[in-house]
């Protein structure tokens, strides 16, 4: 069953010259030429030749990677295409690396029904730069009542559901919702929010907050509700994805869950695992995200948890913003920031440099990690396999500007940091995706 859906794109001629592969899934690390015939990676090896036409791509000093795969992306098509959809989306996805996105259901409308996902569907055939997929909503509108048509939008193409934005609000529903996803094959992916404890929350609750005299969310607010839905997950025997950790509390329940067996995966993004909540004191609404930048003891266990697989992989949740919702008091500010740019070269800089997370680590987690949850076949650079991957300069370093995205929006976190890591190409379902200028 097609998960993704793209434009129709030649496929590629291209011979990578001299790059160093870095291929967890395949046991390869070492530099190699890699032959992409007809969008098909034909040979890894050494001097290979160039056959007739195929573009030759000088990768000497570069990394080339399985390409990445991002379990949460806010394409906010329909309705808010001013802030991004398919066709922005997708090449700011190219842009960094990534060769697969799937994209939340909590758009206006909501993709809560197979009309609207049929047509997103249908978008992604003539707009999609690099394949995209789609989340249903769990519930009608978002609202936390009714239950979508499950089977129905899984029979239309739904990777999975999630009401992201919005949590399971009651046990009762966690567990019909897990009843019901279970009969279609497909997961139930939760924003784990207590609304008691959120309420009137700005950032993470602690002494920046207490400083700045702002509504703090605490980790509780977080973790207790992760801990009711595997509570309800293991009595029900369902598989479930936990989106964007970034308690320490949580990691704890995520632990004794898949200790305990249970089918439980989750993602955390590159802004809770290299920013705290230090960073907030600058009252820069492009901090302001939900959940909230947290600790540094908070983030360190991130990390060491992305190290050891406890978080099965990274996601950006990439959450564009229009100017007028971001240019306003820090109190007044959406939440989210946008990702996708920025992803490879932040978890790069910040962790991979500085040896906190090897770089093989961060290539599975990033592709191949996230490709097996949404049941795509994983990104692998060897001969017969689909090309999907990308070429990266770690030498090249750059300044993350607001002029800088192939986004139609530019709420970034990373405004103004210094990054090493620059995507060149990208090479997604065998097609050429997205080249650097020179
Ligand atoms: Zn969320
Ligand atoms: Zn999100």
């Amino acid at each position: 069953m097609e998960r993704t859906w793209h434009k129709p794109l030649p496929a590629a001629d291209l011979v990578i010259r001299g790059g160093r592969v870095v291929d967890p899934l395949s046991g390869v690390d070492t530099v190699h030429d890699v032959l992409v015939k007809r969008g098909k990676v034909a040979e890894v090896g050494r001097a290979l030749a160039a056959p007739k036409g195929a573009r030759e791509v000088d990768a000497d000093g570069m990394f080339v990677l399985p390409g990445f795969v991002d379990l949460h992306t806010h394409l906010r098509t329909p309705g808010r295409e001013d802030e991004e959809d398919v066709a922005s989306g997708t090449l700011a996805a190219a842009g960094g690396g990534y060769v697969r996105v799937f994209a939340m259901a909590n758009t206006e409308p909501v993709v809560d029904t197979a009309v609207v996902l049929r047509g997103l569907i249908e978008t992604a055939r003539t707009e999609a730069v690099v394949p995209a997929g789609f989340y249903a909503a769990v519930t009608r509108g978002l609202k936390g009542e009714q239950l979508t048509e499950m089977a129905e939008l899984a029979e239309a193409g739904a990777v999975a559901f999630s009401d992201d934005g919005r949590p399971l609000a009651t046990a009762a529903l966690v567990r019909r919702a897990l009843q019901y996803a279970k009969v279609t094959g497909r997961t139930i992916a939760i924003h784990a929010q207590d609304d008691s404890l959120f309420r009137g929350g700005q950032m993470h609750e602690g002494a920046v907050s207490a400083r700045l005299g702002l509504g703090g969310i605490p980790p509780l607010c977080e973790s207790l509700d992760v801990a009711r839905a595997l509570e309800v997950a293991a009595y029900e025997e369902a598989p479930l994805h936990v989106h964007h950790v970034s308690a320490a509390a949580t990691l704890e329940h995520l632990s004794r869950a898949k200790a305990a067996g249970l089918r439980v995966t989750a993602e955390a993004t590159p802004h809770h695992l290299t920013m705290t909540d230090e960073a907030v004191a600058s009252l820069d609404s492009n901090l302001k995200m939900n959940p909230p930048l947290r600790e540094e003891d908070d983030r360190q266990a991130l990390v060491k948890a992305l190290q050891e697989g406890l978080v099965d992989c990274v996601a950006t949740d990439h959450a564009p913003h229009a100017p007028m919702s971001k240019d306003v008091p820090f109190e007044e500010a959406a939440f989210g920031t946008t990702g996708l740019e920025t992803a490879f070269a932040v978890l790069y800089t910040d962790l991979v440099k500085k040896r906190a997370l090897d770089l093989g680590t961060l290539v599975t987690r990033m592709s191949q990690a996230p490709a097996a949850i949404a049941g795509v076949e994983p990104p692998a650079i060897r001969p017969g396999a689909v090309a999907d991957l990308c070429v990266v300069d770690p030498r090249a370093t750059w300044t993350v500007i607001a002029k800088g995205f192939r986004s139609r929006s530019a709420n970034s976190a990373f405004l103004g940091r210094e990054l090493s890591g620059r995507v060149r190409l990208t090479v997604a379902a065998g097609r050429l995706a997205w080249e650097a200028d020179a």
